[in-house]
């Protein structure tokens, strides 16, 4: 049974495993590797991706080195997103939503921890978020800037070498302070959106206009499959047109870098811009998803591509309002559809058989 660790740091609102064990690891002579050694007797701890990848019981054995509720500890590891944000937590597969860190020995190679320099700044000891690791969160929502994802210098966040230094915001490869990072102005539309997310994650559950309340976990499906179609290379470029053309926002996505890079791993001012877009098309589903699809000329087969298992208010609004493939009807069909409308005394045009059997049948007078 482990005992109470010397110093017993709670973790604080909203803060990320790693950072909650370098902080509890400075407190015990500032040395990473000799506490996780103590603790953890022949583990890798920071060769992984310890927030996404470490089993359970390293989170239960922080619970209980510093007597912290497990629930409250639990909500430090990504795994707790699970069944809210993601259906399975896979520790070695990539996950939606989840921005990949890029473990290299124990260095972290992308910039997938993204990090607020006013929020670092006001902290009475700084610490990085769970938050910071999502895919969607691209501003702050508390000082409304855009989040960076590097230090000035370009490198990702290694708080995890600094724990010797006690500076958990100075970046590791050139020394600068993090808290003093210049920040840009988040977009009033794009920190609703980003709340609102934020909100269904919490809940559980999104409301999808006239489809009413969807569990969030199917809803971040939904969210996701929008935010590719808006840097696909087939669609992109027509359907930010037409969010532009419709709305007057002024989104643009630089295509040398959202069509190479997938979603969650762009940049946060670039998600920034895409969440905006994203916005217009999920708000009031379906219609203006519907009609800016329709006057992008982008089809179901675009909404709908790579996912498996489409959430369904996206499958049935592809199927019923954005599906092309036009029946053809055969013969037997044909000639019943005749009789049907001799009967009713009915000329048998397009129109009418459009009428009577709500498909598109103009195929077959041609
Ligand atoms: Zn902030
Ligand atoms: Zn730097």
């Amino acid at each position: 049974m482990m005992r109470l660790f010397a110093f017993r740091p709670k973790p604080l609102p909203g803060e990320i495993l790693s950072s909650w064990i370098c902080r509890t690891a400075a407190g015990h002579n500032g040395k990473l590797h000799s506490f996780c050694h103590y603790v953890w007797p022949g583990r890798q701890m920071w060769n992984r991706d310890p927030d996404w990848s470490c089993p359970s019981d390293v989170v239960e054995t922080m619970a209980r080195g510093t007597g912290t509720a497990p629930e409250v500890a639990r909500a430090t590891h990504l795994r707790s997103l699970e069944g809210r944000l993601y259906e399975t937590h896979r520790p070695n597969a990539k996950t939606p939503w989840i921005r990949p860190i890029g473990v290299w020995h124990r260095k972290r190679l992308n910039p997938g921890l993204q990090y607020c320099a006013a929020c670092l700044a006001e902290d009475a000891t700084p610490y990085f978020r769970i938050a910071w690791r999502l895919g969607f969160a691209a501003a702050c929502l508390t000082h409304r800037t855009i989040l960076r994802e590097t230090c000035t210098c370009g490198a990702a966040l290694n708080f995890h070498r600094m724990v010797a230094h006690g500076e958990l915001c100075q970046c590791d490869a050139c020394g600068a302070d993090l808290r003093a990072t210049a920040m840009e102005p988040a977009a009033p539309d794009a920190l609703a959106f980003q709340r609102h997310l934020f909100n269904a994650l919490e809940r559980s559950v999104a409301d999808l206009g006239s489809y009413g309340p969807v569990a969030s976990v199917r809803y971040f499906v939904l969210i996701h499959q929008l935010l590719k179609m808006l840097t696909s290379r087939k669609c992109a470029d027509r359907l930010l047109y037409r969010v532009r053309l419709s709305t007057g926002l002024d989104v643009r996505v630089d295509p040398s870098i959202a069509r190479n890079i997938e979603v969650d791993r762009l940049p946060p001012r670039l998600r920034h811009d895409l969440l905006r877009a994203a916005a217009v098309l999920v708000d009031r589903w379906p219609e203006p998803m519907v009609e800016l699809c329709s006057a992008a000329r982008v089809w179901s087969s675009a909404v709908l591509a790579d996912l498996e298992d489409p959430p369904f208010p996206l499958w049935d609004v592809a199927r019923r309002d954005l599906n092309r493939t036009f029946y053809r009807p055969n013969e037997r069909e044909v000639q019943a559809m005749r009789r049907s409308c001799a009967a009713r005394e009915i000329r048998p045009s397009g129109h009418a058989l459009r009428k009577l059997t709500g498909r598109d049948c103009s195929l077959f007078f041609r």
